[in-house]
């Protein structure tokens, strides 16, 4: 056989690989929105038999066959194709280790579990969670335990399935850098004489309105609404279903307009991200994110460090008056711009500021790295919770719906997952203060075409895909290796000037603190 024909072979049986992933999606993407919620179990049925046939698909001899072949001819292939075949390898050998029964069994389970924590979360009652949740812990420290420990911990090997090279011990620096910064510009904030006008955010906001702002915004960041849609859930996110067709999902609460708004920024970065990635790429296994993180960084970008810059608000403030006319007529572009910027510790990570977003997520990591460790049991789940909110932002949630119910992760199976959040801001702002090296983001944003900006990301991130592992990645991007510092640094700038602070600059002193 050629080395033509064994690539058009497997191109050919990727074909499948997306058509089975077609349909899981679109099913899942239905029954998150407007599928019936009485159908549920046969949704799960169903679920659960594509699930198998995509197993068996992806795991089956001829696959193998497949991949050996292409790895015999491995020095012949192209950057593109050599990436491919080790990434095919990869997941190959990790899905083989699962015994097809318990990949059946937990595609079923999570389903199930999807649905009892949303009404669990409804009640606020953990108990109803818990066992379902029990049973999704147990899976997945099963499965890590197939996968292999990597670096003697088996969570890492759960880590590595959102970011390629991630362990514990990487990640347990990274966020002593956050912390070490973080805490103290917190509490000078708290203790800043600085008073922001914020009150008026509560005021009653029409649905309708709402979804027609987040739609402008999104388009106005870069969405293209002809190759996706925006429907409502429960949770925000994002999913792909094929090339043309990236769709997100926003939350609205009439009483809040900063939530659908920003949800909308942030699910439009992923979908912008995804949209624009490289043509070359779209139809193979590269055509997805670096990594998870990577897919946060985008996210994050548009949703904060765009979306909540002074510049944005100032382009989309005559929009928001013009729809909501009598409930902002007495607030000004500034005092808008600084309640979305006000820092105040709250109990529900979606809805963070900035500042204190970070810290959320160190939290969900630390419990999830005790909780594959063995170190503590998903009944202690709600108090650790809370014991560890009141340590790092000084708030016990009053109960387990703006608690340890609050997000969508665990329900879905996805265990080493939040700590992508965190990597992700500390990616966007290293991303930022690359491309303000070229552009002038601020003067960009207020011509209020931001094609500039997507330009400079096409070039630096989309055009790569999943080409290359997200730390050669952000290297190609930026320049240089990846250093949390610059996310520290934008922090402390940002924040000094709205809290006027006296600015404090320790990096050099903390780049010391993160070598590799
Ligand atoms: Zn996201």
């Amino acid at each position: 056989m050629t080395l033509d024909e064994k690539i058009l072979r497997y191109e050919k049986h990727y074909r499948k690989t997306r058509a089975y992933n077609y349909a899981l999606s679109l099913i899942n993407f239905d029954g998150d929105t407007e599928g019936p919620k009485d159908a549920y179990e046969d949704r799960a049925e169903v679920l659960g038999t594509l699930s198998l046939e995509y197993f068996k698909h992806t795991t089956s001899q001829e696959y193998e066959q497949i991949i050996n072949d292409l790895e015999e001819d491995y020095e012949n292939l192209d950057e593109k194709m050599q990436r491919i075949v080790k990434l095919c390898r990869k997941n190959l050998s990790l899905l083989k280790k699962i015994p097809p029964k318990e990949y059946e069994d937990f595609s079923i389970l999570v389903s199930k579990s999807n649905h009892v924590w949303k009404d669990a979360k409804e009640k606020g009652d953990f108990s109803i969670f818990e066992p379902y949740l029990e049973q999704v812990v147990e899976y997945q420290r099963k499965f890590a335990k197939y996968y292999g420990e990597i670096d003697g911990f088996i969570y890492n090997s759960l880590l590595d399935q959102y970011e390629e090279g991630a362990t514990i011990a990487k990640l347990d620096k990274f966020f002593a850098v956050l912390k070490e910064r973080i805490v103290p510009l917190l509490q000078k904030i708290n203790s800043s004489k600085v008073v922001i006008r914020d009150a008026f955010l509560e005021r009653e906001c029409p649905k309708d309105k709402q979804l027609e702002l987040g739609r402008y915004v999104a388009e106005l960041l870069g969405f293209n609404p002809n190759h996706g849609m925006i429907k409502e859930t429960e949770h925000p996110f994002t999913i792909g279903i094929s090339k043309n067709d990236i769709r997100f999902t926003t939350h609205v609460y009439e009483n809040n307009i900063l939530s659908n708004l920003y949800s909308c920024a942030h699910e439009a970065g992923h979908a912008i991200y995804g949209q624009n990635i490289n043509r070359d790429l779209i139809n193979s296994i590269l055509g997805d994110g670096a990594s998870m993180a990577f897919h946060e960084s985008q996210s994050r970008f548009f949703e904060n460090i765009i979306g909540r810059s002074e510049p944005f608000i100032s382009i989309i403030f005559s929009k928001i008056q013009e729809l909501f006319p009598t409930q902002f007529s007495d607030v000004s572009e500034r005092e808008f711009y600084l309640a979305a910027n006000i820092v105040k510790p709250s109990f529900i990570r979606t809805e963070a500021d900035e500042l204190t977003y970070c810290l959320h997520v160190m939290l969900r990591y630390e419990l999830e790295k005790q909780l594959i460790g063995g170190e503590i049991e998903v009944k202690d789940l709600p108090e650790l919770w809370n014991k560890k909110m009141e340590e790092y932002l000084g708030v016990i949630p009053p109960n387990d719906r703006v608690g340890v119910l609050q997000d969508v992760h665990w329900s879905q199976g996805s265990i080493g997952y939040f700590f992508s959040y965190a990597l992700g801001n500390a990616y966007s702002a290293q991303i930022y203060k690359a491309m303000k090296k070229d552009l002038d983001v601020d003067k960009i944003i207020l011509s209020k075409d931001l094609s500039l900006i997507r330009e400079w990301l096409y070039d630096h991130v989309y055009k790569y895909g999943a080409l290359y592992p997200p730390e050669k990645l952000i290297k190609i991007a930026t320049g240089e290796e990846f250093n949390p510092n610059y996310y520290c640094d934008y922090l402390e700038e940002k924040f000094s000037k709205i809290y006027k602070l006296k600015f404090m600059k320790l990096s050099s002193f903390f780049n010391k603190l993160f070598s590799k």
